[in-house]
């Protein structure tokens, strides 16, 4: 089989997902057929080998080709392969998870669900939030709160949920149970002059503006990511986090910590509710809960969610909600040699050192371009936030595709990083594994493409 007929055989068969499908069906957008990876390299078949800056989609957390858990899913496939989790059955792989979840989640949390991907745990999550406020006797409480810019998927609500025009467009989303709020971010504040703290109370104004609007007995719940991911990579202005957490105390609002990013290390904490002194009501989890080497995803749920639901089904019979691969054995066995691997190779800690190290290489290598407006991150994120002008905070014009042109001059030079969806920002999620070198290498072709695209 050559290249050529497989590249055909993609072109005509594989409706890929996040993909212009005209121009890739045409054979006029990028296709690459990946092979093999080791650490943070992938290979492809045309023989190339990549620094992945991205770890995918920022979920190959303790980077490719990690034999322990490869041979715990080769192990449990042999075992059991598959029973579900319906009606009190498990696995011994399924249950050892949750204990290890558990183990490591905040102390007020008392269970965790599994589901298969970020999205369908988002999914969980509303379906959860909307049965504790029917059990509670509130049935107008419904209506979720997002923020524009954030992503927590791509269903019909956690589409709705995501605030990011792309995920919109053409699907009749969102749907009328989702609101917006402002993205917290900072580097695109309405008026140069603001401090941090100037900003975060303006935010925090306009969430209240919102909650007036629409009145507190119609709202459930805010959802949001710890560090604003796929809309833009974007740490919180200070005092973001505590002050948002106490509007929604104040009118009885539940919080939904999206952590499919920021979960299992990514931030230099094991979660971001510890980074950021969260005390969510439920956590969302995916991506770094087996590195992505089986699907599975999990809603982390507190405790008096839990007393609510537990009270739910006395009154009302078994929980109507469940997947055929909830807590697919597989996927546990992968989860399981996968949280081991974070603790010995410490990646949470490593994660906090050569994060820091990489968002310092970056900063000094791109910090001084003038079409550089900021290079920002937390922990093993970082993003570089290009403009056309810095004084005035001009952007460039979307339809030039300028962040997807350095993407692509940097992967000539062997280097993924991700032009994020809306706006030109170079995104940065490597392995948490990341060497100091590999930092280098990364912040050198960032430079490097830079100068290629703008000079
Ligand atoms: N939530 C966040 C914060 C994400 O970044 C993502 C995916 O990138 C999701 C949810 C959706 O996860 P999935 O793509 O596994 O459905």
């Amino acid at each position: 089989l050559t290249n050529d007929q497989l590249a055909q055989w993609d072109r005509d068969n594989f409706f890929h997902p996040s993909t212009h499908l005209g121009q890739f069906a045409r054979g006029e957008a990028a296709q690459r057929i990946v092979t093999g990876g080791e650490g943070c390299h992938i290979t492809d078949r045309d023989g190339n080998r990549l620094l992945d800056a991205f770890a995918g989609l920022y979920c190959v957390n303790v980077g490719y080709g990690r034999t322990e858990i490869s041979d715990a899913i080769a192990k449990q496939a042999q075992e059991l392969a598959y029973y579900h989790a319906y009606a009190g059955h498990g696995s011994e792989a399924s249950i050892t998870l949750a204990k290890m979840v558990m183990d490591r989640a905040p102390d007020h949390m008392a269970r965790v669900y599994f589901g298969l991907g970020g999205s369908d745990a988002n999914e969980t999550n509303i379906k959860l939030v909307w049965y504790y406020n029917n059990i509670l006797g509130r049935p107008l409480k419904k209506k979720i709160i997002s923020r524009w810019r954030g992503y927590h998927g791509s269903g019909l609500m956690t589409g709705s949920l995501t605030g990011l025009e792309l995920f919109h467009k053409k699907f009749d989303l969102p749907l009328s149970q989702v609101v917006h709020t402002d993205a917290p971010y900072y580097f695109r504040r309405p008026r140069a002059e603001m401090s941090e703290a100037d900003f975060t109370a303006h935010l925090v104004g306009e969430l209240e503006a919102l909650i007036e609007r629409e009145g507190a007995d119609t709202i459930a719940a805010f959802i949001g990511e710890p560090v604003l991911g796929t809309g833009g990579i974007v740490p919180p202005p200070a005092g973001y986090w505590e002050a948002v957490q106490k509007v929604l105390e104040k009118h009885d609002i539940l919080f939904i910590a999206d952590e499919v990013v920021t979960g299992f290390g990514r931030l230099g904490s094991m979660f971001g509710s510890h980074h950021y002194a969260l005390k969510p009501d439920l956590i969302t989890i995916a991506k770094g809960l087996t590195s992505a080497y089986a699907p599975l995803s999990g809603s982390i749920v507190s405790q008096r969610m839990w007393d609510v639901l537990a009270r739910g089904t006395d009154e009302n019979g078994v929980l109507g909600h469940g997947w055929t691969y909830s807590a697919h054995p597989i996927g546990a066995a992968a989860g399981i040699a996968n949280l081991e691997l974070i603790d010995t190779l410490d990646l949470v800690g490593n994660a906090g050192r050569t994060g820091a190290y990489l968002n310092k290489v970056m900063a000094k290598a791109l910090g001084d371009h003038r079409n550089v407006g900021e290079v920002r991150g937390e922990g093993m994120l970082c993003a570089v936030e290009l403009v056309k002008d810095r004084d005035s905070r001009t952007f460039f014009d979307p339809a030039a595709g300028t962040g997807a042109k350095v993407v692509a001059a940097m992967l000539k030079r062997g280097v993924i990083a991700r032009a994020m969806p809306q706006g030109d920002i170079l995104g940065f999620a490597p392995p948490l594994c990341l060497t100091e070198a590999e930092a280098d290498t990364i912040a050198e072709v960032t430079a490097e493409s830079l100068r290629e695209v703008l000079g």
